[in-house]
């Protein structure tokens, strides 16, 4: 909750989805109780701010979108094309790695704070590289963006049912271990089923603090106290935390991070939605990665990722630093891998769409979203191999040469 006020008039409370920094559209979308809606209205009106009702019945679109979800009539099939509970992704989690023994094995890497364990899936090839590098990719740490969990619950399947029949996935689980992390923020997944469809944080309680919870990507131990697009107010949706790490999911996954040490070479955090492909830092305007030749890596590695997206469905997503396109926010993982554990291909994704349904994206809408975002994986995945000396034309040469001897 963000809260507007104008001088002797009453607080207003209203509920921040999604902002947009970037120079070209500058916006805030929000969503508001409909007591305050005129009041909200006159206020903007009287800042001269152009504004649009994009939903106008929140209730009724959340309706509707788990209508077309299908929960009612589940038959046990677990369809990648539809949300699901975190007890389902789980479930199916543990299945598809009993399915794929060799090159999968899922890892808990912590709890939450209910006790909840937070499950990554570990996905290998069988090869005998000895340094591989490590590429981790994270989504659900906001818990109301469902597409992102959905995405690489997607990613997951496609690895481990395409190794061995597609080559360019061969030849990445060959050279590349995928640590692939679908629900951060476990229990407020489950808080969006059960309770609030809406809700973001995680649900942490402290003793004489009402409201629960705390902004997972405003929690890491970068530049966590210069709170900028965070909050030092417990009930704010951006709400840092009394302090950094003090959230027991950002606890887990960081130490994880920093134990795979120098093999770490790339960590894509996935959120939604507003088609952005972000590079560090988000903490600061001014702040640029320290090393020129970062800021080029960033920039060619995100136009050949972005082409290899919109190259999948047609569908542009704009790159560039976080503090640029979406704006500055302190804390974040993305920071925390660039800044604290010097990983050059550290990148923030926010996926489909540009606003239309926002938070509420039509399960069909999830199979296109997450195809085109394999596509950039794939290609980020590639680059990290080409700078490693492992070339995909190599590889096959290598192939080709042990298969004539
Ligand atoms: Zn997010």
């Amino acid at each position: 909750m963000t809260t507007f006020s104008v001088a002797n008039s009453t607080p207003l409370q209203v509920d921040i989805w999604q902002s947009s920094d970037d120079s070209s559209t500058h916006s805030t979308d929000m969503s508001i109780a409909p007591d305050v809606k005129e009041q909200l209205i006159e206020l903007i009106q009287f800042l001269q701010i152009p504004y649009e009702t994009l939903v106008p019945d929140l209730q009724k679109a959340i309706d509707e979108n788990m209508k077309q979800n299908g929960v009612e009539n589940n038959d046990g099939v677990f369809r990648l094309d539809r949300y699901h509970p975190l007890d389902e992704i789980q479930d199916w989690l543990l299945s598809i790695a009993y399915e794929y023994p060799e090159i999968t094995e899922i890892i808990e890497v912590g709890k939450s704070f209910e006790g909840r364990p937070i499950l990554v899936a570990k996905i290998s090839g069988r090869s005998s590289d000895e340094e591989r590098p490590a590429v981790f990719l994270d989504a659900g740490i906001h818990s109301n963006e469902w597409v992102a969990p959905a995405t690489l619950i997607f990613f997951i399947n496609e690895l481990l049912t395409k190794y061995e029949y597609s080559g360019h996935i061969t030849y990445l689980l060959n050279h590349v271990d995928f640590y692939i992390l679908p629900v951060f923020n476990v229990d407020g997944y489950v808080h969006t089923w059960t309770k609030d469809r809406m809700w973001r944080k995680s649900l942490s309680r402290r003793a004489n603090v009402t409201c629960q919870g705390v902004d997972l990507n405003r929690n890491w131990p970068y530049m966590w106290d210069e709170l900028r697009g965070a909050s030092a107010d417990p009930c704010s949706h951006a709400y840092a935390g009394p302090h950094s790490e003090s959230e027991p999911e950002v606890k887990a996954v960081s130490s994880f991070l920093e134990s795979l040490g120098a093999n770490l070479k790339a960590y894509i955090a996935y959120h939604s939605y507003s088609q952005f492909w972000m590079t560090p830092f988000a903490f600061s305007r001014n702040a640029r990665p320290q090393h020129f030749e970062r800021i080029a890596i960033h920039m060619h590695t995100s136009r050949r990722v972005t082409e290899a997206i919109s190259g999948t469905h047609g569908e542009q997503y704009r790159y560039g630093p976080v503090a640029d396109l979406y704006g500055e926010a302190t804390g974040s993982s993305i920071d925390f891998a660039n800044g604290a554990l010097g990983v050059t291909y550290a990148f923030g994704v926010e996926l489909r769409d540009n606003g239309m349904f926002g938070h509420l994206l039509p399960p069909s809408l999830i199979l296109p979203t997450a195809e085109e975002n394999l596509a950039g994986l794939l290609e980020l995945a590639t680059i990290v191999l080409e700078e490693k000396g492992v070339s995909r034309a190599a590889d096959t040469r290598r192939l080709l040469e042990s298969n004539r001897n």
